[in-house]
């Protein structure tokens, strides 16, 4: 991890953090597999949506190499229907990630399930969905996980490729601050400070292999605290959301009957936002991402300013022997940005 001045400083204003690392050694420092994978066999699931709070149908198809992930609303007609999760999709970052296509169809709150997704390897799925929004489940994306997992996974007779960071690229606004870099696999770093003493001051690094997402970040709920809640329930929002899928805090308790599945939950549920976010790359990142008090418009922000330019990353392809080499020296066509190709 690369400290730059803005990190340093906040960092070295932490005191009394929560802190958890889980050191990435050269012999997990690789990507999960370098073949592509999808589902073996269709799965769904119901729920509702958190926003909505309407109740949605979810199915996980599988998909041909080189489909990325794909959302199709099956309640519009067409190609009006397809909505790939890819970061230049991303319209609006506000209390969920949410994509449109250029119909304006959209689908938000992918963010769990894009966390689900990137940490259990698939690189190729069509997603259908009934309504506007993916259900919120019960706030994470353990449910998501277990229904990839009934699925179970099938390699492709394709090398997987994956998106390398070659520079240091940074975003920042005020109150947060969001970093790549390079780096061997996919690692990521966040801190928080809430002004909260149940939350208060956590932070956490994690390098994402073998299996490590599902142990370590799967599990962690959404969260909020009680008087926005209700200040959104005011305004319409948030009508799903409930004890059932989120952890709610208000003043120094937490209001759930079961308290947290982690002391540290809520750093880990922002890591897992980050990670699903950071999907919409189109492809895993090779990079080591840091996050600061950062969320969804920040993990947008990072993409855009990494694909702003070409000499920022580099296409490689996944090698047998789980080593990384360029995609020059391997034939691959050249390819100028991450789009997805949706051939599915
Ligand atoms: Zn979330």
């Amino acid at each position: 991890m690369t400290a730059s001045k803005t990190d340093r400083t906040k960092t070295d204003s932490i005191e009394h953090v929560s802190e958890h690392v889980i050191v990435d050694t050269p012999s997990t420092s690789k990507l999960n597999g370098f073949r592509q994978h999808t589902l073996k066999t269709i799965i769904s699931c119901t729920g509702i949506g958190l926003h909505s709070g309407s109740k949605v149908k979810l199915t996980l198809h599988p998909a041909e190499p080189d489909t990325g992930i794909l959302f199709k609303r099956t309640d519009v007609n067409g190609d009006k229907a397809i909505i790939p999760a890819s970061w230049d999709n991303v319209v609006d970052t506000q209390l969920c990630t949410t994509i449109a296509n250029d119909a304006g169809t959209s689908v938000a709150t992918i963010e769990h399930l894009m966390a689900a997704l990137a940490g259990c390897g698939i690189d190729n799925a069509m997603i259908e969905i009934d309504g506007p929004e993916v259900p919120v489940m019960d706030g994470s994306s353990a449910p998501f996980v277990f229904l990839i997992e009934c699925a179970g996974t099938l390699e492709q007779d394709r090398p997987r490729r994956a998106i390398r960071i070659e520079k240091k690229i940074e975003v920042e606004e005020d109150g947060w601050y969001a970093a790549i870099t390079p780096g061997d696999g996919f690692s990521v770093a966040f801190e928080i400070d809430f002004d909260s003493p149940v939350v208060s001051r956590q932070s956490f690094t994690i390098g994402l292999i073998n299996g490590t997402f599902k142990r370590e970040l799967a599990r962690a709920r959404t969260f909020g605290f009680l008087h926005e809640v209700e200040a959104l329930w005011e305004l319409g929002l948030a009508k799903g959301g409930s004890l059932e899928n989120a952890v709610v805090v208000s003043g120094d308790k937490i209001l759930n009957e079961d308290g947290l599945r982690f002391d540290d939950e809520f750093v880990r549920h922002k890591m897992l936002d980050a990670v699903g976010d950071l999907y919409l790359a189109g492809a895993p990142l090779i990079g080591h991402f840091h996050g600061i008090c950062s969320g969804h418009a920040a993990n947008n922000q990072l993409l855009r300013a990494v694909f702003a330019d070409p000499s920022n990353w580099s296409y490689v392809e996944l090698r047998a022997d789980l080593t990384t080499a360029s995609v020059g020296d391997h034939g691959l066509p050249e390819v100028t940005e991450p789009a997805l190709a949706a051939t599915a």
